[in-house]
C-alpha cells in the first residue's frame, strides 16, 4: 500500500509574516513582496517532509500544517 504524498497548506489569515518558516523550510516557502510566505514547492521526499514538519512545529500561529 503507498502512501499518499504529504501537502503543506498555509493559512495567510493566521500568518503575522514573522517568517521563521521561510529559514526553516526554504526549498518549500519563500517570500512575496510583503514578505509573507508562499508555498513554492511541496514536500516530495524525505528530507522536504522533514523541513516541512520544522516549520509546521514552528510557525507560532499555527498558520501551516501538513496533511
Ligand atoms: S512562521 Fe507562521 S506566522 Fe510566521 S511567517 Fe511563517 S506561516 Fe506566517
Amino acid at each position: 500500500m503507498s502512501r499518499r504524498p504529504a501537502r503543506l497548506l498555509f493559512d495567510g489569515v493566521r500568518c503575522d509574516g514573522v517568517g521563521i518558516c521561510m529559514v526553516l523550510a526554504p526549498d518549500l516557502l519563500r517570500p512575496d513582496s510583503w514578505g509573507y510566505p508562499l508555498i513554492s514547492d511541496q514536500p516530495h521526499d524525505k528530507a522536504s517532509v522533514r523541513e516541512a514538519k520544522r516549520a509546521v512545529r514552528a510557525c507560532p500561529h499555527k498558520a501551516l500544517s501538513l496533511e
